[in-house]
């Protein structure tokens, strides 16, 4: 009885393992491909940057002062999981989810301010990452990105594999730093055809770094982008890019003129 017991303790154990090799296999073979898409050269110059501006005007919508998350949401409508800080400030609890604005957003101009964690985990795509998708699907990338190499249309400031950043504007890690974005938004035949494609200048720290680039679709880890059609309006979404090491980076002051 007990041999028989060990012989089936066995084969489970084995078909166990053989499970977790083929994970490891499939993930390896994702990584791989996601690779292809990978630029590490030329890499931006590094500058440093002064003192950003941070007040909203008077015709912006204020989707964050600092006091509550009554903008936002999960898509699947749960209760944001991220944390608000007591010095007015958002911060992402890994695993909790992306979270977007309850409001749609087409073309737009967006102040958001953003500060990675002055104690440094992780490295390259794991050291600090987020994102701000517009329209829930064009990632303009977050990620600590002094002295932190990593592929170049995938560091801060890059259009996700995209656009590689004009320069470095990032500030030290446990600094605020700015992202002030004008966003186009693509237009679709009544076929959903592309007519025009997104448009997108970014100033980093008051610097910039994306001039008016045309976005090449929605953005893709693997493989190309590519449009699909949707509505006029869509949330602007921030990422939490989950389990993969890195620590959590945090959000405030954000607003938004719709144009
Ligand atoms: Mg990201």
């Amino acid at each position: 009885m007990k041999k028989y017991f060990l012989a089936i303790l066995a084969i489970t154990s084995t078909v166990i393992t053989g499970q977790a090799q083929q994970k490891k296999l499939n993930q390896d073979s994702l990584v791989k491909e996601s690779a292809k898409t990978e630029l590490w050269e030329p890499v931006p110059a590094l500058v440093s940057t002064g003192k950003p501006f941070t007040d909203a005007p008077s015709d912006a919508i204020v989707l964050f002062n600092g006091k509550d998350l009554n903008s936002w949401q999960k898509a699947d409508k749960k209760p944001v999981g991220w944390k608000l800080d007591k010095e007015g400030s958002v911060t992402v609890v890994k695993g909790s989810g992306n979270i977007e604005t309850k409001q749609g957003f087409g073309s737009c101009q967006l102040h958001i301010e953003w500060r990675e964690p002055a104690a440094i985990a992780g490295a390259s795509q794991t050291r600090g990452n987020s994102g701000i998708f517009f329209m829930s699907q064009y990632e303009l990338q977050v990620l600590d990105s002094y002295n932190n190499p990593t592929y170049v249309n995938g560091q801060a400031g890059s259009i996700y594999k995209q656009h590689i950043p004009l320069v470095n504007a990032s500030k030290k890690p446990g600094e605020w730093q700015t992202y002030d974005v004008i966003f186009t938004a693509p237009q679709f035949y009544a076929d959903g055809s592309l007519q025009t494609p997104a448009y997108i200048t970014v100033l980093y720290n008051g610097v910039l770094v994306q001039n008016h680039v045309a976005i090449k679709g929605h953005t893709e880890w693997i493989g190309t982008p590519k449009y699909s059609a949707h509505k006029d309006k869509e949330p602007l979404l921030l990422q939490d890019h989950g389990l993969d090491g890195g620590n959590p980076m945090s959000y405030r002051n954000i607003w938004i003129r719709e144009l």
